[in-house]
Order: C-alpha cells, then sequence, then structure tokens
C-alpha cells in the first residue's frame, strides 16, 4: 500500500514535470460566472447508493430543521465523498444559504464562531456539525477580498449561492453536495467521475489556489494518503516549487493541519506523502534535516506512526505530545550531543537541547503549551529510564507521564537501539509489581487527555492570516464546558 502510494506519487510528479503534452480538455475549473457553464451533475437518489442510515443522524437533524425553516441545505465535502468511498466519514459539513445568526437562532445547542468568517458549530456530545454559509469564490467580489503580497487570501469573508461556493472549495472531490430536499447528489466540476478514477484535482488553477491558501498542499498530501487516490499531474506540479509558501501561514493553523495528517489513521502514508512532495521541511525542519543527515532515523519515526495508525484504528486516544515527541527525537540526539561534546553533563544537555528545539519547531507548528511540557517529560523520562535501581524504579512509576515515558523506551528497543535490555528489565518490574498494577489500572480508567484547547480554523481555514496564532474572545467560556475529548480527530475537534 505504502510502497504503491510512494510510486504512485513519484510517477505523477515525474511524469507532471517533464511531460509537455497539452492539457486535458477537462478542467477542474474554474468557470465562467453567472454560472451557468459550471459543470454540474445531478445525480437523483434512485441512480446513487448513498441511504440516509450512513449519514450521522446529528447531521440528517441539522439539514431537516434547515429545510424546515425554509433554507437550502446541502451535506458537502468529506461527509459525503467518504461516504460515496464505503468509508466511515471524519465528520460531516453543512452548508447552507442561512446566514451563520439564522442557524445560530435555529439551534440552542450551536455556537458561533470565527471573525472575519463566521460559522456555527451545532454541538451533540462529542460529534459537532459544522455549518458554512454559501461563500463567493474571490474572482468574483475582490473588492471584498483581501490578498496579501503573495497572494495569499487574508480576506474571504462574501457570501454566495451554491454555485459560487463549489467553485472556492478545494478538489473536485470536495465539491459534492447532498441535497435534503430530494436527496440527489449535485457533482460539481467532474466530482464524480474524479472519485471513480481516484484522482485528486485541483479546482481552478492549481497555481493560484495554493497561493491563495498553502495550506492546500498539505491537504493534498493528506487526501493522497488517506484515500489512496493520486494527484493529477497539474496539482500536483506546482507542490515543490510554491512549497515555502506555508512558511506564511500561522504556526497555529500549521500545528492543526500536521496534527490531522498524523492522527487520520494514515499517518505512515501522510508522512511518505509530505515527503515526496518536499512539504516535510515546511512543517518539521529538524527532522527532516536529520533524517537527511541519517537515513537511520527513518525506522523509529515510522514506528512511531505505525503505532499511532494502530491505536488510532483501535479508538485509543492518541497523545499529540508522544507523537511530537517521536518526531523531534532524531534531532534532539545531535543538539543533545553538541551540548555534551562542550562539556555539559547528559541531563543538563538533554533540558538545554530540548528547550532549543522545541522553541524552534513552534516557529513552525505551535505546539500548545501543555504538550510541550509532556515531549519534555517524555524526553526526561529516557535518561532516568535507563539504569535504574528498583528503589528509583518504584518512585518512578509514580510519575504522571511514567506510561508514555516507558512506551517510548519500549519503541527505540523495537527499532534496535541498544539500551543494556532497559525495555525488558522494565516490563519485567512492572509485571511483578502490584503497585505499579494499581497506578496503571486508575490511569486506565481516566486515560482520556485534557480537553484541546483548539485553534478555531474557520479562521483561517480558507483565509489564512500572515500573522501568528489569534485568541476568540468567546473561546474560553466554550472550553470551560467542553467536554474532556480525545484526540483522534482534529478537524472540529471532536473525535469521532
Ligand atoms: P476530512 O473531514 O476528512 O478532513 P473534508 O473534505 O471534509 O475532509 P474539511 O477540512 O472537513 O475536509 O473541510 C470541509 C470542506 O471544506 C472540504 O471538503 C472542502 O470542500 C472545503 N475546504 C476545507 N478546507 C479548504 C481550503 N483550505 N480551501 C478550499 N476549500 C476547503
Ligand atoms: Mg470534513
Amino acid at each position: 500500500m505504502l510502497k504503491r502510494l510512494v510510486a504512485r506519487l513519484k510517477k505523477t510528479k515525474n511524469s507532471s514535470l517533464s511531460s509537455k503534452k497539452a492539457p486535458r480538455d477537462r478542467k477542474g475549473g474554474p468557470a465562467t460566472k453567472g454560472n451557468s457553464s459550471l459543470p454540474l451533475s445531478i445525480i437523483p437518489r434512485q441512480e446513487h447508493e448513498v441511504s440516509r442510515k450512513q449519514l450521522s443522524d446529528n447531521a440528517l437533524k441539522v439539514l431537516y430543521r434547515l429545510k424546515k425553516s425554509g433554507f437550502d441545505a446541502y451535506l458537502v465535502g468529506g461527509g459525503i465523498r467518504d461516504t460515496l468511498l464505503g468509508q466511515k466519514p471524519k465528520d460531516f459539513d453543512v452548508v447552507t444559504n442561512a446566514k451563520p445568526e439564522q442557524v445560530k437562532a435555529l439551534f440552542g445547542n450551536s455556537r458561533l464562531i470565527g471573525r472575519r468568517f463566521k460559522l456555527v458549530h451545532v454541538v451533540f456530545g462529542r460529534e459537532v456539525i459544522e455549518v458554512a454559509t454559501f461563500r463567493a469564490s474571490p474572482s468574483e467580489t475582490s473588492q471584498h477580498h483581501a490578498q496579501s503580497a503573495q497572494g495569499m487570501l487574508i480576506r474571504d469573508n462574501v457570501y454566495g449561492n451554491k454555485d459560487e461556493d463549489a467553485e472556492r472549495r478545494d478538489f473536485t472531490i470536495n465539491a459534492l453536495y447532498y441535497s435534503i430536499n430530494d436527496f440527489s447528489i449535485h457533482s460539481y466540476f467532474h466530482a464524480l467521475d474524479d472519485l471513480k478514477a481516484k484522482q485528486l484535482r485541483m479546482i481552478g488553477d492549481p497555481e493560484t489556489r495554493y497561493r491563495e491558501d498553502p495550506v492546500r498542499m498539505i491537504r493534498a498530501a493528506r487526501f493522497a494518503a488517506k484515500l489512496g487516490f493520486e494527484i493529477e499531474p497539474k496539482t500536483l506540479a506546482p507542490i515543490s516549487e510554491m512549497a515555502h509558501l506555508i512558511r506564511n501561514v500561522s504556526p497555529a493553523r500549521l500545528y492543526e493541519e500536521v496534527l490531522k495528517l498524523l492522527i487520520s489513521g494514515h499517518a505512515v502514508e501522510s508522512y511518505r506523502a509530505l515527503q515526496v512532495l518536499d512539504l516535510l521541511p515546511t512543517l518539521l525542519p529538524a527532522t527532516h534535516h536529520e533524517l537527511q543527515e541519517q537515513p537511520q532515523w527513518e525506522a523509529f519515526v515510522v514506528q512511531a506512526l505505525k503505532n499511532t495508525d494502530e491505536r488510532v484504528q483501535v479508538d485509543k486516544p492518541v497523545n499529540p505530545a508522544y507523537l511530537f515527541a517521536s518526531l523531534l527525537w532524531p534531532p534532539l540526539q545531535r543538539q543533545r550531543a553538541h551540548f555534551e561534546a562542550e562539556g555539559m553533563p547528559a541531563m543538563p544537555a538533554l533540558h538545554q537541547a530540548a528547550s532549543a528545539l522545541l522553541h524552534s519547531q513552534q516557529a513552525y507548528t505551535a505546539i500548545p503549551k501543555r504538550f510541550v511540557s509532556v515531549i519534555k517529560e517524555i524526553w526526561d523520562l529516557q535518561l532516568r529510564l535507563v539504569n535504574c535501581s528498583p528503589k528509583k524504579a518504584d518512585k518512578l512509576i509514580e510519575h504522571p507521564k511514567f506510561r508514555a515515558g516507558y512506551d517510548f523506551l519500549l519503541m527505540r528497543e523495537q527499532v534496535g537501539e541498544d539500551l543494556g535490555g532497559a525495555g525488558t528489565w522494565w516490563t519485567d518490574f512492572l509485571a511483578a509489581s502490584p503497585k505499579a498494577q494499581a497506578i496503571f489500572e486508575q490511569r486506565q480508567k481516566h486515560s482520556q487527555y485534557p480537553a484541546r484547547r483548539p485553534y478555531q480554523p474557520n479562521e483561517d481555514e480558507h483565509t489564512p492570516s500572515p500573522k501568528g496564532p489569534r485568541r476568540s474572545p468567546k473561546r474560553k467560556s466554550h472550553n470551560a464546558r467542553r467536554k474532556k475529548t480525545t484526540h483522534q480527530g482534529a478537524s472540529k475537534h471532536t473525535p469521532q
């Protein structure tokens, strides 16, 4: 699977870069305005296989209520795309002609989010249905769209109609709308053909669309990995050259995007796709550099991602701190060795290297502070877990992050690091320790990770900011109300 994905990506990449063939006449768009000429096919209910049983009851509730109140409402994007592919959608997004305030008024269990472009989150326990109002594409109403010097959209706040909304979506396979009126599927830009052909094709001119929002390049990697799709040559071609634009995206948004890649259940493939598309240096530069210098680290990184995918598959929570601790472990070793070579003892050298590395990584992905401290604890435990006396060990098992540190240690041994048998020593010690069993059982009961204080993607999702993270004044009260969540879904911040 993996090899095929990489081969496929490489193949399309090479052919697109070398080929001078005339472009195919069927384009992803954009079409002329007024939009009568937008490529749209409507597939009536009897001609497609999506039944309401496959859709989220909560999404249907939202659609029905909007319809009953006289609005148009559609399920859009991944919810319908993944259902058509026979996969379980990560979340369900709704789009409507109702304005956010009108949506908010219809649902007691909802909150308005975003400032420049408002969205409504309708909350059903841990499931959040995101309701957006149709938006217009930038070219149509340029006076309402601000662009940075690099062509990146920094304001994109104009409501539009359904055709316009379709035109400003990213990939054709995401321009799919499921109507609650007659259960038909509206497929724009030959979305269904691309879905059948397993092709990821950008709507409009890929370069312009990447310039408007460089995160679309990361999304290309994510969808190629998650769906096992080929990236269509014209969509693929500009990515390597434009990857540097990702540096203009706020680190808060990039953290969310990296997390989505890692907890998608396809972390290994996503990592491969990032490598093939040359996106790794824009997200994890130190890791990328170390892997270039010492390719033997690859096994460790891949093992961590494999373990993560396995956890996601069996619905176990995934801790972002553990993931980042793993991804940054290879470059940490170089920096640590550097300080030790200067005569610093092992522990202070580790701490100094950890602080420096995490500080530099924060400029790329804003890892929340509470995870930064857990990352440091996991690393710190790596020194403390080796050569441990039984007396110290008995104390160490009380450490709040002991389990993560121990798992990390085992992972290091799993990929062949010689730790003098420390992993086996600990496994035996724990098996013989009733105290350890009791602690583990106790922690198991409270095994959910603390609620994430999510970055609100709608602020930047389509309108990236040239500045750093901002906080919505509403967030605090919302978070105070939030239930504890795990980290199996980054988008909408509620795992399914
Ligand atoms: P998944 O939920 O599995 O990540 P998705 O396609 O539903 O996939 P979301 O991030 O939930 O992705 O976004 C919902 C829809 O919004 C997408 O299908 C796409 O149409 C649109 N969209 C999201 N991000 C962008 C973007 N950066 N540029 C243009 N359209 C976007
Ligand atoms: Mg979605």
